[in-house]
């Protein structure tokens, strides 16, 4: 595993064409476009990583995984009464579908989706005591306590973050949120800026490749049934209308973030982070993409297959 990983960051780091960073959000224009890493998390506790796994970089939409995890606690199966399950086929801050489906979200994972679980985890706390909650849920399945959200990118996304606060009010005009709109954004914003490297993100998502119990602390996190509908979701909606194409290219579930990070999981084999800042035109890391391309070949853990 370690040859495979090593020999996938070398070939990466030949690539000229490594994307463009995120420049929508001021704090991730600033990141170093070259800097690429890779962990792969397997569920007898090995952990092999190549790059800069150690560098800590702004998960933004990945933890979107989280998040639906915490409000599916909450609400169980009645989460699908407010939000979709359904590819959306748009961009992750569209607009437009929302007005025919009356303000009720595709899917968990784009934005108004997301923004509609932040409202669910909410449940008329304060930011403060939901991002807490949030925080902890980080370190308890990534095992670990240093885990923080960078507030530098929460205020530039707060700063930046009009198309979001039209999504959010938007759907708070369909009388849909059960709290102030600025309360959920608050949230929303803060949980995308929480920072991790590749390293704290694979063990995280160890739960989803081994049927709900992470094998780091022997904790149950989720039941069975609901690591497998989590790992679908990712699958069909995990990188917005590139979804597609990420299933035809690498075939695991996946979830992407606009900060170049991916998190993968090959269900009963591992769990895999990949962080390199530059995206393709859809907001998907593009040498992530190919880097989980090449592991996919490599080891045969495509869920269609050889
Ligand atoms: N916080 C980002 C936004 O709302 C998340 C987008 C992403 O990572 O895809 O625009």
């Amino acid at each position: 595993m370690q040859q495979i990983i090593d020999d996938i960051a070398a070939q990466m780091a030949s690539k000229t064409d490594k994307g463009k960073v995120a420049s929508y959000i001021p704090q991730l224009a600033q990141v170093a476009p070259e800097q690429f890493a890779i962990t792969v998390a397997l569920p007898d506790g090995a952990i092999y990583s190549a790059g800069c796994a150690k560098t800590l970089f702004s998960i933004q939409s990945i933890s979107k995984v989280f998040t639906l995890t915490l409000a599916l606690g909450k609400l169980g199966e009645r989460l699908w009464n407010r939000v979709g399950r359904e590819p959306s086929g748009d961009p992750f801050n569209s607009i437009v579908q929302l007005e025919h489906e009356n303000g009720k979200p595709r899917n968990p994972f784009i934005n108004a989706g997301a923004i509609t679980v932040a409202d669910i985890i909410l449940q008329g706390h304060q930011p403060k005591e939901t991002l807490a909650e949030i925080l902890q849920f980080m370190r308890f399945v990534a095992n670990d306590d240093t885990i923080s959200i960078d507030e530098k990118v929460a205020r530039s996304e707060l700063e930046t973050g009009d198309r979001n606060a039209s999504l959010a009010h938007f759907m708070a005009s369909f009388g849909h949120f059960e709290n102030p709109v600025d309360s959920v954004l608050g949230t929303y914003f803060h949980h995308c800026s929480i920072a991790m490297n590749t390293i704290q993100l694979a063990t995280a998502g160890l739960f989803l490749a081994n049927d709900g119990v992470n094998p780091t602390t022997g904790y149950r996190v989720v039941s069975p049934k609901r690591a497998k509908r989590i790992n679908s979701l990712m699958l069909m909606c995990g990188h917005y209308d590139g979804s597609g194409e990420f299933a035809f290219r690498v075939g695991l579930p996946g979830k992407s973030g606009v900060g170049g990070g991916i998190m993968a999981v090959a269900p009963g084999k591992a769990s895999i982070a990949v962080w390199a800042p530059g995206l393709d035109p859809i907001g998907n890391s593009k040498l992530g993409t190919q880097a989980l391309e090449l592991l996919a070949r490599k080891t045969g853990w495509s869920v269609f297959g050889q």
